[in-house]
């Protein structure tokens, strides 16, 4: 505490310090501050347009033609294009320095950035917009004062563990957008960093995402933005990289060459004219959490790809006849979820899909191969598939899941499964990813996903291992009414559009298109497929529901009475979604609410269980207990739904970084405990410092950066799980003491 306080203080005292001595110089250098305050204006200056242009100035705007301005076509939110215009933040700003100083604007786009600053350079062009200052550009450009600032930092995959500043990227490859001025940066200062020049900035993104390379750089809230709207969920960003010269390139601002000083003195003059409150409502429509999304207008397509579509005039698509609730043909339509996703491809590109019908899913996979189709639209990465196709980044992904009977208990650690039959069908891909992380289940081989489900419904098998939505598609059709889901694999599957391998516009075009997919309209669809029914999300409501099912049964049974045999398909129905509600129910008892992970009652059953366990067998077990630190002054500043989101993240973030055999609940408020069994307690110290590490590096979104403190502590002789508890928090508040943000232990 009394470190932060100090630096506080002397933060303050360098910004006055700072603010004290820079000041003069900095109206001096700032003519639309000057122009506004400064005295040393005349009134003959004065134009009547509530601005000091000077005569010269009025007569350019009085007499110029449009000025041309730049507009890239994919830059989302700053400068854009969206249902053929231009759009975003900067595009806004410009339209409004346009309006206040009476300028006409026309824009100039199709072009990729790279270009649009070589028809800058060449005088094509009047004004570029967004750009960063550097001392070579500056040699031909005027640059305006800044109108958005962000600091950089560095994008990777969220399994990235030795990458955190710009020295860790000594021989990686990164990916830059061609033309921005972080390649100046890199070839200058870090020259040993090889650099792969793309398209764009979500265009780099895609890079990472896909392991093309290993980092690219952006500012942090474009970073975010792009993460959260473009559903890039599988890659993170560093806290703000601590280079000068690199961070000075970062903000956004206009630029005219020095050969039209007067174009740019009324454009700066004003931009500083721009009100605070005009500034935030730009930032309101275009930056905040309720701002513009990817719609359904936007793919950031270029002229190339625009034209290529065009001529083209659909895209040719093939499926698995017979893979629901992905695919089927029936007839010559495509059903199944991918009929919803290529309605919504279409109407995003503007042009038909049209179904090249195959016999198998092989057949399917070498049309594409061999182009007599252009594409395969729900289809996981696998070995010998990326020899044959090329992979967009993925759009969905679904939970590979245990069914059992519906008296079988749930289970958290799939490896404890021990002799029981698994039903598996034989030869599927499925089958090799779930043998290669629980290898020594008893797993017996099946013809069909029917048969195997029928088997386990009857006793023949203990359980089957399937996907979560072909789960859900086959119980419903199938009619099984005694099966539910009782563990998780921890395996996800993902789903990528499958391009004609060395077709580049097309790859191109589909990678775009899936970056721009809107996250709610894939969840409607993921929702219309798989449901709730299977999806274990807890909710009170269901207890209503169960009841009033009861109600109808009773209904139906007083007034169909005759009807009997109609009558029992209603009550096998009604039957079969009470049995799932009852499930929900169980699993809203052992869950927390809020988090989604395991609740209090559930982890101290848990823990007594492994400490028993762990006993009898006279094996090592550990417990770590973690606080969020200074957890009520977020909820003070940002409101309790932020707070929510910040638990909801953190358990997330844990959940996802601890192996199979550990047991993560909530404490209690912003307490959580993590069970770990034959760990001693160097490796779970170590375990929680990776976790102390991964949570001060996440951002929180609106409550920015987060930490936690941990108390570590392990099984000796003579404990029980009471003291074990206590001596955990004994160290949780020694790691509160000394600084927070830490781990402690107390063997
Ligand atoms: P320390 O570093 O010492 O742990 O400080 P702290 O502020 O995190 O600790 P304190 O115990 O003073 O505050 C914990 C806060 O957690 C108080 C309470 O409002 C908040 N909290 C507890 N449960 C929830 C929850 O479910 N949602 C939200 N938003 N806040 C919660
Ligand atoms: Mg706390
Ligand atoms: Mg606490």
């Amino acid at each position: 505490m009394y470190c932060r306080i100090k630096y506080l203080f002397c933060n303050i005292l360098i910004f006055m310090v700072f603010f004290l001595f820079f000041l003069p110089i900095i109206h001096a250098d700032t003519p639309g501050i000057q122009s506004r305050y400064s005295s040393q204006f005349s009134q003959e200056e004065y134009t009547g347009n509530d601005r000091f242009y000077t005569a010269t100035e009025q007569a350019f705007i009085d007499t110029h033609p449009k000025i041309k301005v730049s507009n890239e076509f994919d830059w989302p939110p700053f400068d854009f294009i969206a249902d053929d215009k231009p759009a975003g933040f900067s595009i806004d700003l410009m339209n409004l320095l346009a309006r206040k100083s009476g300028l006409s604007i026309s824009y100039v786009n199709g072009y990729t950035w790279d270009e649009l600053m070589k028809m800058f350079f060449d005088g094509r062009l009047d004004v570029i917009h967004s750009v960063a200052i550097t001392p070579e550009r500056q040699k031909k450009a005027l640059f305006s004062s800044t109108f958005y600032h962000g600091k950089y930092v560095l994008v990777f995959k969220s399994d990235t563990q030795d990458i955190q500043n710009l020295n860790d990227l000594d021989k990686k490859i990164i990916a830059l957008p061609k033309g921005w001025a972080t390649i100046e940066f890199f070839k200058t200062y870090y020259p040993e960093v090889h650099i792969i020049e793309v398209e764009s900035s979500a265009q780099a993104f895609e890079y990472v995402d896909l392991g093309k390379v290993t980092a690219t750089v952006e500012r942090e809230g474009l970073a975010r933005y792009l993460i959260n709207e473009l559903g890039f969920t599988d890659l993170k960003f560093s806290r703000s990289l601590k280079n000068e010269i690199l961070q000075k390139a970062s903000s956004l601002r206009f630029a005219v060459l020095k050969t039209n000083p007067i174009l740019f003195s009324i454009l700066n003059k004003t931009l500083a004219g721009v009100t605070p409150s005009e500034m935030e409502a730009l930032k309101q429509k275009w930056l905040s959490k309720s701002g513009w999304k990817v719609s359904q207008e936007y793919v950031g397509l270029t002229l190339d790809e625009q034209n290529w579509l065009k001529e083209k005039h659909q895209i040719r698509v093939c499926v698995s006849p017979e893979r629901l609730p992905f695919s089927a043909i029936r007839g010559n339509q495509i059903i199944g979820m991918t009929a919803d996703f290529l309605e919504m491809f279409s109407k995003k590109l503007k042009v038909p899909f049209k179904l090249i019908p195959s016999l198998s899913f092989a057949d399917a996979v070498r049309k594409v191969e061999t182009g007599a189709g252009d594409i395969l639209p729900m289809i996981s990465k696998t070995g010998k598939r990326k020899e044959q196709l090329d992979f967009t980044s993925a759009f969905m992904d679904y939970n590979v899941v245990v069914i059992a009977r519906e008296d079988f208990p749930f289970i958290s650690d799939i490896s404890r499964l021990g002799s029981k039959r698994i039903g598996m069908v034989a030869g599927s891909n499925l089958l090799g990813k779930v043998i290669q992380k629980y290898p020594k289940l008893n797993y017996i081989p099946m013809e069909t996903i029917e048969q195997c489900l029928i088997d386990v419904s009857t006793g023949q098998l203990d359980a089957v291992i399937l996907s979560l939505p072909v789960a859900s598609h086959y119980i419903q059709e199938v009619g099984l009414t005694n099966l539910k889901v009782v563990g998780h694999t921890g395996i996800k599957e993902e789903l990528r559009i499958g391009v004609q391998k060395g077709n580049k516009l097309l790859y191109s075009i589909m990678g775009k298109l899936v970056r721009s997919l809107n996250r709610q309209e894939l969840e409607k669809i993921y929702q219309k497929w798989i449901g709730n029914e299977l999806k274990r999300r807890p909710d009170y409501t269901l207890l209503w529901q169960a009841m009033s099912i009861f109600g109808i049964i009773l209904m139906i049974v007083v007034l169909w009475n005759r009807n009997l045999s109609r009558l029992n398909k209603q009550i096998a129905i009604a039957h079969e979604k009470l049995t799932k509600k009852t499930d929900e129910l169980e699993y809203i008892s052992i869950t927390d609410g809020l988090t989604g992970i395991f609740n209090r009652c559930y982890i101290e059953g848990a823990f007594e269980l492994e400490l028993k366990r762990s006993i009898r067998h006279g094996r090592d077990l550990s417990i770590i207990i973690l606080d969020i630190d200074y957890f009520k002054a977020v909820n003070d500043t940002y409101g309790h739904q932020v707070g929510d989101e910040v638990l909801k993240k953190l358990s997330n973030l844990v959940k996802n970084h601890i192996r199979v055999t550990d047991i993560f609940g909530r404490w209690g408020g912003e307490e959580f405990l993590l069970v770990c069994p034959e760990i001693n307690i160097y490796n779970a110290s170590g375990m929680a410092r990776s976790l102390c590490r991964r949570i001060e590096a996440k951002g929180f979104g609106k409550a920015g950066v987060q930490t936690a403190s941990f108390g570590v502590t392990s099984f000796k002789k003579g404990d029980n799980s009471r003291i074990m508890i206590l001596r955990a928090d004994e160290a949780l508040y020694l790691a509160k003491d000394n600084g927070r943000n830490r781990v402690e232990s107390i063997s």
